[in-house]
């Protein structure tokens, strides 16, 4: 499969960008570039706009029930697509192709589960204080929204949000990440090809502050959603705020993951191994602060690197590869940066620490233990392969440090007893807790963070109340 040279998507056409810029592409497996993306400029967001704003019209007057079809018609061709499309994006991101698979029917069943969750927006009728009068409480879609999404999931980043607004009849105006662009262009083609009305998704990609600092203050813009990191957020919040727009924040975290003493060790390993080095780590809710109680700690770490002895680490193409290269060269100097000032500070390596080969931005899957509370490791979120192992005397010393850290994103623990669940649930300071398991953040489940995580949920019902308004209607009949 050849990689495409990537157009912008405004009023249902594929274009280049009105000046003819654009930028490289690179894979991460060798650094070569494989293709460009077209970089717009402020005629075409103009252009964007003004589709997105006739597109709301469209599709905010299409019955729910005509929006789910079209939505659950973009499920069937994501699906029929997904090994054209799980190439492209191995080529641009680097996961290997099983991920991008599993990337991909996430996707469709995302879709399929927002499309019927539409057809369930209801409002609500409230008790008169007087016979001749009726109260209503209506539900309407928010406006013309617009997305910027990251590179680690470029088409699930898209979906969850783009599914939001679509569910509720809503337009949206989506930056995706410069760096991936091909899946989330071929994710929105499903859509398109589906019978979507003109205007109602625009796909753009461009210098990410100049795109935002445009879109944001405009007055057709009625919402801001973003998933990145915490001061990119922060900033793009308070821009919003500034022009009292509404926006839903999913921004970095910094899981922790509670190994208590009467855990199931084993399980534990096998759940918590996996998932670290799923997408290289590069995964907003990725486990990275083992807090393991000190009675189980020699047999979690000896299991957690033999699991990582037993890793193929290659270019995501490759068969049988269960990690492939980070996404970018910034996040191998990150992990070097990490190991070095834990090193300094008297940790100690169990496994990896170290980039692999020169081409490519491979780094190897690494175990730190014992680094102290004020090592780098155990206070920047890695977004990479890299675990940090320290022992706890006991849940209160785990929880106290899980909830230490400003993120409050995903959290994991593993315990036998339902006395320590129940203390977990109350007390860990998160937006989704794990119990015995990875995460499973299904479309139906509330997916979301606190604290400087974000704000705003991204499933569930709450991820549609996300792109609705509502307006009390009451009326007297005279
Ligand atoms: P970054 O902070 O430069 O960028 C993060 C994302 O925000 C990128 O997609 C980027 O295009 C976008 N962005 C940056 N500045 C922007 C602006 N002014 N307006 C609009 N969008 C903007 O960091 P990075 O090097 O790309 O990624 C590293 C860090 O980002 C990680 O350490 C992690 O904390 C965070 N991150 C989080 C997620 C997530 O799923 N929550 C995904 C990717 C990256």
């Amino acid at each position: 499969m050849t990689y495409p040279n990537v157009q912008l998507l405004i009023n249902n056409e594929w274009r280049a960008a009105r000046s003819g810029a654009s930028l490289p592409v690179h894979n991460p497996a060798d650094g070569t570039v494989i293709g460009t993306v077209a970089r717009a400029a402020t005629a075409d967001l103009d252009d964007a706009l003004a589709a997105a704003a006739a597109g709301f019209n469209v599709w905010r007057n299409t019955p729910a029930v005509e929006r789910a079809k079209t939505m659950r018609a973009a499920a069937v061709l994501l699906r029929e697509r997904t090994d054209s499309i799980a190439t492209l994006l191995t080529l641009e991101q680097g996961k290997p192709l099983a991920e991008a698979k599993v990337e991909i029917g996430m996707a469709a069943d995302i879709i399929e589960w927002f499309a019927d969750e539409g057809r369930r927006v209801y409002g609500r009728i409230v008790s008169p204080r007087a016979m001749n009068q009726q109260q209503m409480v209506l539900k309407e879609p928010v406006g013309v929204v617009a997305a910027f999404t990251p590179w680690n999931f470029p088409i699930n980043q898209v979906v969850r949000k783009l599914c939001g607004a679509l569910a509720t009849g809503c337009s949206m105006i989506v930056k995706a990440a410069e760096e991936t662009p091909a899946s989330p262009a071929e994710l929105i083609r499903a859509f398109v090809d589906a019978g979507l009305p003109a205007g109602v998704v625009g796909l753009v990609y461009g210098d990410p502050a100049e795109i935002s600092n445009y879109l944001i203050p405009h007055p057709i813009i009625r919402k801001i959603t973003f998933t990145g990191s915490t001061p990119v957020g922060k900033q793009l919040a308070a821009l919003a705020g500034a022009h009292m727009k509404r926006v839903t924040m999913e921004l970095g975290g910094h899981a922790p993951v509670i190994i208590a003493g009467d855990a199931n060790i084993p399980h534990a390993i096998k759940m918590m191994a996996g998932a670290k080095f799923r997408n290289a780590g590069q995964v907003c809710i990725s486990p990275t602060r083992y807090l393991v109680d000190e009675s189980v700690r020699e047999e979690f770490v000896a299991g957690f690197v033999k699991y990582v002895n037993g890793m193929k680490i290659g270019s995501g193409l490759e068969a049988g590869v269960s990690m492939g290269p980070l996404a970018n060269p910034r996040r191998v100097t990150a992990m070097q940066q990490i190991t070095e000032d834990a090193v300094k500070r008297g940790a100690k390596i169990a496994t990896g620490g170290e980039r692999i080969g020169t081409a490519g931005n491979f780094f190897a899957p690494t175990i730190i233990l014992d680094a102290p509370l004020d090592s780098s490791v155990f206070n920047n979120e890695p977004f990479g392969p890299m675990a940090a192992v320290r022992s706890v005397k006991n849940l209160d010393e785990a929880i106290t440090e899980a909830n230490r850290l400003p993120f409050g994103l995903s959290a994991y623990a593993f315990t036998s007893s339902i006395k320590n669940a129940h203390q977990l649930s109350s007390q860990v300071q998160t937006g989704m807790l794990w119990i015995n398991q990875p995460a499973a953040p299904w479309a139906e489940l509330p997916f979301g963070g606190v604290k400087d995580s974000g704000y705003g949920s991204e499933g569930g019902p709450e991820a549609l109340e996300a792109y609705l308004n509502t307006k009390t209607v009451a009326m007297t009949s005279v």
